[in-house]
């Protein structure tokens, strides 16, 4: 397996693609900047058969429409957050790039496995950010979006944002190998076992 990552769009949301030895690929939010995206993509000849959203908001999926139409891919998020990619109280996008909707092609729930070439991706549930939000796991990388960033959480005073069920889900993350990689939806990767240690949010869960 082939990871990359970089930053895009205003909040600067890590964009993360998963390739298998084929060139079959996976886009994790894909938040901005579709021609960069798409140009990437064809350097490197990868074939993108499903992009994955970590949550609905706007930063994390506003590439997802061009990578559709260019590719064909299909879209999965987990099912509490689908409603949001038609809601913009939620989405949260902003008002110069309205109209901006977007329907998932399969809806996932926790334990899910998403298969993809030789990909296989775990999706793990974390609440607390948005009802839906979900980390993916595949091999010894963990996307975790806005759950867990290195040295600090997702904020949960947007729509749909509940403290309780961020901490649940960070003990949860807590119990995960020490070495598992970490590519969070903002900023540089981490190690579950270095946040253990450091993250004060995870200190004390
Ligand atoms: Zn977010």
């Amino acid at each position: 397996m082939k990871v990359t990552y970089y930053p895009v769009g205003d909040y600067q949301a890590n964009c993360v693609i998963l390739s298998d030895e084929s060139g079959c690929a996976v886009v994790i939010d894909p938040g901005d900047e579709a021609p960069r995206l798409l140009q990437r993509l064809a350097d490197q000849k990868l074939r993108v058969a499903v992009i994955l959203l970590t949550h609905a908001h706007f930063d994390h999926l506003l590439a997802v429409r061009e990578l559709q139409t260019a590719t064909g891919a299909a879209l999965y998020i987990h099912t509490e957050d689908a409603s949001a990619l038609s809601d913009t109280r939620r989405s949260l996008i902003p008002p110069h790039r309205l109209p901006y909707e977007l329907t998932a092609d399969r809806l996932l729930i926790d334990g899910d496995t998403v298969v993809v070439g030789e990909l296989m991706l775990s999706v793990l549930h974390t609440p607390g950010h948005t009802p839906g939000s979900c980390c993916y796991q595949c091999d010894n990388v963990l996307i975790s979006g806005d759950t867990l960033f290195a040295g600090s959480v997702g904020r949960t005073d947007l729509p749909g944002g509940r403290t309780a069920a961020l901490l649940q889900s960070l003990r949860r993350l807590a119990t995960l190998p020490p070495e598992l990689r970490v590519i969070p939806g903002h900023g540089e990767a981490t190690t579950i076992g270095y946040e253990c240690r450091y993250n004060p949010f995870l200190a004390g869960v």
